[in-house]
């Protein structure tokens, strides 16, 4: 029987999609999906999610449901699987209303393998889910679904309810954006508190990270390129404006350059993007709208010209190079006047405290002292043991000490207030800080209060920030920011396990403290 299986999904595989094996985790969420388990599937960008849905689709009987919030990018998934033999539709508000009811009239005779729609248009669909065979329900972009994303959608909060209505159709929930508790709300608000979880990694080893004081951007841009020749590349900024600024700039030297953003015509923006995809134009000055989905391997360098508002925007952004696996350069300039403009973004936003304390968590990577991809994969909870010798700080790291004592009395004092406290208290506490808050929760009786009283605040305050960027600590970014421990903080306060810290130093003062340009 198992071996059956496998050898129909190896030959579906080859068949329907043209490849001889499995990406990582694919397999394993497939057969998951196949045994009619529900699966929660995090993999990154370009991980391959859609074949985890599309290849069960085909093997298993019924219809496939899929629900996707990107209706521009519908069309191009159906069309693609249309390619390749296979029997799929779309169905959303974009159509006109004579092709909604054809699709609707093969949905209903079962001639669909596979049927994309947006959550909005699920009502509209409800009559047919109930009287045919629907084989699983997928769940693209599935952290939209959680208030707690960065991406909320209000339509996805009815899909609560598809569990209760479908009890013995698996669903399958797929994203490539979501931290530990954002997951646990994933599997909350879908109802499916025991689905398997896989989470695949998101390191992407041939990603050079780079991050750099944000002045004089245009010069270094221009330094960088001039040793690029036509390679494409990727300038995200965050205002239209600047997105044309620097385009007529490096046309003006003589690149082949066009800005993209959400104020050019579908026209406008459709022929930029295929004159990026067909490498006629082989770089683009653009907005964040620039490259969901878009499907480019050969992509070999990605600047942000301002600070992303957080990780996980930057890292789906850098991702989006070197898709084909082959060495490629991120660059981010890091500036304090960025940081500002994006804080006065947040003001009066719902969940202001949250999206403040992503920006702060982006802020503290931009301003790491240890290797980035260990800062940015455990942002991911990915912990890594090893630097990674691909960023700038493996390449020109700065002095480190042994910085062990000062992590297990931090690592000590997070654990003896319960997790529950946010770095300004953790801070206080380790420097037997004599406030009103300290005292109101009886904290100056703990045992580490105090513990770090001969270290300045500041300097305190980087060495935790540098703790958290090693993956020794982690955010809880839903609940007042409150610090926790990583499996290698254990590690840290049981093992004996070593830690390095840097020195302070002055330079990346300056760059904090750098005035608007
Ligand atoms: P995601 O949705 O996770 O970003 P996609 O489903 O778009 O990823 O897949 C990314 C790319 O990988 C696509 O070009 C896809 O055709 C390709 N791909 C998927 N599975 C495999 C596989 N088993 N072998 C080779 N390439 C694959
Ligand atoms: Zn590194």
């Amino acid at each position: 029987m198992k071996t059956d299986t496998k050898h129909t999904t190896n030959d579906l595989l080859k068949t329907y999609f043209g490849y001889d094996r499995f990406l990582p985790n694919q397999e394993e969420i497939i057969n998951n999906v196949l045994n009619k388990k529900d699966t929660i599937a995090i993999m990154p960008t370009g991980g391959g999610k859609s074949l985890c849905f599309q290849l069960p689709a085909l093997a298993l009987e019924g219809t496939a449901v899929i629900i996707s919030p990107l209706i521009a990018l519908m069309k191009d998934q159906v069309d693609a699987l249309k390619a390749n033999g296979i029997s799929a539709s779309f169905f959303n508000s974009s159509q006109p209303s004579e092709e909604q009811q054809t699709v609707l009239k093969n949905f209903q005779k079962g001639e669909l393998k596979l049927l994309y729609v947006a959550p909005e248009s699920l009502p509209q669909l409800n009559f047919i889910l109930n009287s045919i065979k629907i084989s699983l329900f997928a769940i693209d972009e599935a952290h939209c679904i959680s208030s707690w994303g960065h991406d909320f959608r209000p339509a996805y909060t009815q899909l609560g309810n598809l569990k209760k209505q479908f009890p013995n159709t698996p669903i399958i929930a797929l994203t490539a954006t979501a931290d530990r508790a954002t997951r646990i709300d994933i599997a909350n608000q879908l109802s499916i508190p025991n689905a398997n979880t896989f989470i695949a990694s998101f390191d992407r080893p041939n990603l050079y990270l780079d991050v750099r004081p944000g002045q004089n951007r245009n010069k270094q841009i221009l330094n960088f390129l001039s040793k690029r020749g036509e390679q494409s590349g990727i300038i995200y900024c965050l205002s239209r404006k600047s997105t044309e600024k620097l385009a007529s700039t490096l046309k003006a030297k003589g690149y082949k350059a066009e800005a993209y953003h959400a104020g050019l015509t579908s026209e406008e923006r459709n022929t930029v993007q295929d004159a990026f995809l067909n490498d006629t134009t082989p770089i683009i000055v653009a907005t964040i709208a620039f490259g969901m989905g878009i499907d480019k391997s050969n992509v070999r360098w990605v600047i942000h010209y301002n600070m992303p508002k957080n990780i996980d925007g930057y890292y789906q952004e850098i991702g989006r190079s070197g898709r084909d696996g082959l060495a490629a350069h991120t660059i981010l300039f890091y500036s304090f006047s960025d940081i500002i403009m994006l804080r006065k973004f947040t003001e009066g936003a719902a969940n202001e405290e949250y999206q403040l304390a992503k920006l702060e968590r982006m802020q503290q990577y931009a301003e790491a002292l240890s290797c980035r991809r260990r800062a940015l994969l455990g942002y991911f909870g990915e912990h890594i043991t090893e630097d990674c010798g691909n960023c700038d700080i493996c390449k020109t790291p700065p002095k480190y000490f042994d910085g062990t004592l000062i992590a297990q009395k931090v690592c000590s004092a997070v654990a003896r207030l319960q997790e529950q406290e946010a770095l300004g208290m953790v801070l206080d506490v380790l420097r037997g800080s004599q406030n009103a808050q300290v005292f109101e929760k009886g904290y100056q009786n703990i045992k580490t209060f105090g513990a770090a009283k001969d270290i300045s605040w500041r300097d305190l305050q980087q060495y935790i920030i540098q703790l958290l960027n090693q993956g020794i600590l982690e955010i809880h970014f839903h609940e007042n920011g409150r610090l926790l421990l990583s499996p290698s903080a254990k590690k840290v306060l049981f093992e004996g396990k070593k830690v390095r810290l840097a020195h302070i130093n002055q330079e990346k003062n300056q760059v904090a403290s750098e005035k608007t340009p």
